[in-house]
């Protein structure tokens, strides 16, 4: 059954009388620090003395510790840390520090579901994935509005782990937009999936193959750009806010006629037949291991592909037309500048 919960379902109250630690000052970081900071709950962030993130953390009047101290004072730690770099916090610094009764939380559940990180049987386990960018999560705040979430238990030793899982939520806006019933595994494995199948690799697979087909038949690189890549966007926009069976009322019937009769001649029963292999390898953790591989020996694979990518001819006609729209890209980092980050 679907549970969804929203404010009236949590108790604030619970998380006032914590005091809560938040490790890393990223995307969710920066966000949860300061919601929760608005909310009138007791913040301190966690990082690393020589962390970039410690000056800005100060300016926006949050305390700083190093993550070892910011643990040993917390009744409630939230991991915001990269994926990657998760176990090792965990084993040097947030592990000698935990103690019966301490709530552990997650913004995704990748080191708990693929068994990196153990903690131990009387701490709380337990997720708050919001389902948006951590930028999001504290402009929709600030709006009086709030980006939905996921809540999931993994071990609840108190007997009240959901129930502060469900007020931190809360205190972060979430109830406002909704916060969904979950589990560790589904979180994990479906937000992988997603990543890989639909919205980062099937979405770039799909349009570089449509715009070398369209250059390779000699058309102009500009007509396969904006074709393939810049209306993208308009087209998700309708399918974002109407659906499918919206997105079809707005464009032509013809667009609407090819898009019936020659949608699954692309994405075949084959196509579905790799997407449920690699939902195999998800959840077999035979992706997990190979992620875990490459970052211990530097990320040789990851990096040698990102490099190609930037290589790609759509890059080169892309920033070359997006210089002629500077409306399009207005008020946003530019992409060599950003830091990477999640999809949700
Ligand atoms: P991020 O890369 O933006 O920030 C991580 C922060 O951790 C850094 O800013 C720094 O303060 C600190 N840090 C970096 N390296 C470190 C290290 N080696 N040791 C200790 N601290 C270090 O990360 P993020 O995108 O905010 O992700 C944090 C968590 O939130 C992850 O579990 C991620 O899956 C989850 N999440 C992210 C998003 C998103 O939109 N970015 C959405 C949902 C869930
Ligand atoms: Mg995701």
């Amino acid at each position: 059954m679907t549970t969804l919960f929203y404010h009236d379902d949590a108790q604030p109250e619970l998380l006032k009388a914590k005091r809560i630690a938040i490790l890393g000052y990223g995307s969710q970081g920066h966000a949860h620090a300061l919601n929760l900071r608005d909310s009138g709950h007791d913040v301190r962030v966690g990082l690393r003395p020589e962390s970039g993130s410690v000056h800005k953390a100060e300016e926006a009047g949050l305390r700083v510790l190093p993550i070892s101290d910011a643990c040993a004072e917390a009744d409630v730690i939230m991991v915001l840390v990269p994926d990657t770099e998760q176990k090792r916090t965990y084993d040097q610094e947030i592990a000698p520090q935990l103690s019966a009764g301490k709530c552990l939380l997650f913004a995704h559940g990748f080191n708990i579901r693929f068994n990196l990180i153990s903690p131990p049987p009387d701490v709380d386990v337990a997720m708050i994935a919001p389902k948006g960018p951590g930028h999001l999560v504290r402009r929709t705040y600030v709006d009086g509005a709030g980006v939905p979430a996921l809540v999931a238990v993994h071990h609840d030793a108190t007997g009240q782990a959901h129930a502060l899982a469900l007020a931190y939520a809360d205190a972060i806006g979430a109830t406002r937009a909704g916060v969904l019933e979950t589990t560790f595994a589904e979180e994990t494995e479906t937000d992988l999936f997603g990543e890989q199948v639909v919205l980062c690799g099937g979405v770039t697979a799909l349009v570089r193959a449509g715009y070398e087909t369209l250059v390779e038949a000699g058309y102009q690189p500009e007509s396969a750009y904006f074709e393939c890549l810049h209306e993208l966007k308009l087209i998700v926009d309708l399918m974002y806010e109407e659906g499918i069976t919206g997105m079809r009322y707005s464009v032509s019937d013809t667009a609407e006629y090819g898009d019936l009769t020659r949608g699954s001649r692309v994405i075949t029963d084959a196509v579905k037949g790799e997407m449920k292999k690699i939902l195999t390898e998800i959840q077999d953790g035979t992706f997990a291991a190979e992620w875990i591989e490459e970052n211990e020996i530097g990320r040789p694979r990851y990096r040698e592909l990102r490099e190609a990518g930037k290589r790609h001819p759509i890059e080169q006609i892309g920033t070359t037309l997006r210089a002629m729209m500077p409306f399009v890209s207005a008020g946003r980092q530019k992409v060599s500048e950003a830091s990477g980050g999640d999809t949700d």
